[in-house]
């Protein structure tokens, strides 16, 4: 590797003590998760594949660090529509829930899940200023028809045994549900509010994101897959050598990446003014679990399936009938919704579907974020960084390495 003393992102974080969530854990404080920065040898030039969620987010951090840049990507930097080879990172609800994720994973989850609602309005902060908001923290409402109670109190009681004691949710009456969101079907009896939650308004940051990496100058090279080796990347004519590479390729690694695999999601776009929701809503279901993303203008994100298999072709009819029927029981005013999308992609996933950080001298390879892209990517690029820095905390080092 060559030497150089790029200066850390984010320095300004350098204050503070650890704060203590709802559930009782201690939050790693911005200042914590950096360590000291031990007297290491730092890579100048490192070349990222991949760029979707985790490859934008670590080119931003580490060209701000001063280190020479270059990303490759397989698609268009900047896909505009449905395309095979579009990162998921696009067809990506955005939600951080880090409370209704724990259900399906693990207390693990829940704390870089954590980390994360506090890490991404950070991020945001040192982003140019745009008209439409990055990120809402209105809280997240879960919620089953009354046949479905069961399902609701399931949810609630592997809340309460994945996170004892915690603080973060409470229950809600019917009349609450609709103080919260006046436009749902007014037969909801019983949910749950969990307040912490948030959601990333996430095609508009990838798309400010993209626009801050172009202005700043990196190389970035789009059409052009790769495979990636210890310093090195080979491209269909040509091989390149760089101090380090990060292999952020998503499902794209699984060539190389034993275990990995893709679990296919389908979702819905629709547009319509006759309804309003403040925050994403979930409807507990036996045999699907729906959720409702509100965007700005007017848009929704219905989704998503999730199914065992690498198939990115369209929407199925079941698929399309399953989401939109749902819907429509949330509130019969999405009956005159348009439907102005229809997306499927794959997300990357571990056997245990469990992010890792796998690194070697020349190599390090991030990947394995399943459904929870925006909800762990906060905690695997602070961990990739305090490797590339060598500082002595590796955040998160007993979950990701
Ligand atoms: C339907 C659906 C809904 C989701 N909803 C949420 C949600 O609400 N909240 C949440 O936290 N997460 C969600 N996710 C998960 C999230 O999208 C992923 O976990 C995240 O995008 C993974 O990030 P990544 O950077 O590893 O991969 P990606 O975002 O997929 O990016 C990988 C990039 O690598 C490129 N690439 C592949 N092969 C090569 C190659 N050989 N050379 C160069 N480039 C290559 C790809 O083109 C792509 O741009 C959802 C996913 C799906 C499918």
């Amino acid at each position: 590797m060559g030497s150089a003393q790029p200066v850390e992102p984010e320095q300004a974080n350098t204050c503070g003590g650890n704060k203590v969530d709802s559930c009782g854990y201690s939050l790693p404080s911005a200042s914590k998760s950096r360590g000291n920065v031990t007297n290491h040898k730092l890579p100048t030039t490192i070349a990222i594949a991949g760029a979707g969620l985790l490859g934008r987010l670590l080119a931003w951090q580490l060209h701000r660090a001063g280190i020479s840049i270059t990303l490759f990507e397989a698609g268009s930097f900047t896909p505009d529509a449905p395309q095979t080879t579009r990162a998921a990172a696009f067809t990506a609800a955005g939600m951080v829930a880090p409370l209704s994720e724990a259900v399906v994973s693990d207390e693990g989850v829940y704390r870089m899940g954590i980390f994360a609602l506090q890490q991404w309005p950070t991020w945001f902060a040192q982003l140019p200023a745009t008209d439409a908001p990055l990120f809402f923290n209105n809280g997240s409402l879960v919620v089953a028809h009354q046949q479905d109670t069961s399902e609701l109190e399931q949810f609630a009681r592997e809340l309460g045994f994945i996170l004892p004691g915690c603080k973060g949710y409470q229950h809600v009456d019917q009349h609450e549900i609709h103080h919260l969101e006046p436009d749902l079907h007014s037969n909801f009896h019983s949910g749950l509010f969990l307040s912490e939650e948030g959601h990333v308004n996430n095609r508009e940051f990838l798309r400010l994101i993209g626009d801050v990496l172009i202005q700043s100058g990196i190389k970035i090279c789009a059409q052009t897959p790769v495979e990636v080796l210890p310093g090195k990347i080979v491209t269909d004519s040509s091989e390149e050598h760089f101090d380090l590479v990060i292999d952020c390729r998503g499902l794209g690694a699984k060539k190389q990446l034993r275990n990995l695999r893709g679990v296919r999601g389908e979702t819905l776009h629709v547009e319509t003014k006759e309804i309003h929701l403040q925050r994403p809503v979930r409807l507990m279901h036996p045999r699907y679990q729906l959720y409702v993303v509100p965007k700005p203008n007017h848009r929704f994100i219905i989704g998503a399936t999730q199914i065992e298999s690498e198939d990115r072709s369209p929407v199925t009819i079941q698929s399309n009938l399953e989401l939109s029927s749902a819907l429509y029981t949330l509130s019969p005013a999405f009956a005159e919704a348009r439907i102005i999308e229809m997306d499927t992609n794959l997300r990357p996933a571990f056997m245990d579907n469990l992010p890792k950080v796998d690194v070697q001298d020349g190599l390090i390879s991030a990947n394995g974020l399943f459904r929870h892209g925006y909800l762990l990517a906060p905690a695997v690029i602070e961990n990739v960084l305090a490797h590339i820095f060598h500082r002595d905390e590796k955040i998160f080092g007993d979950l990701l390495n």
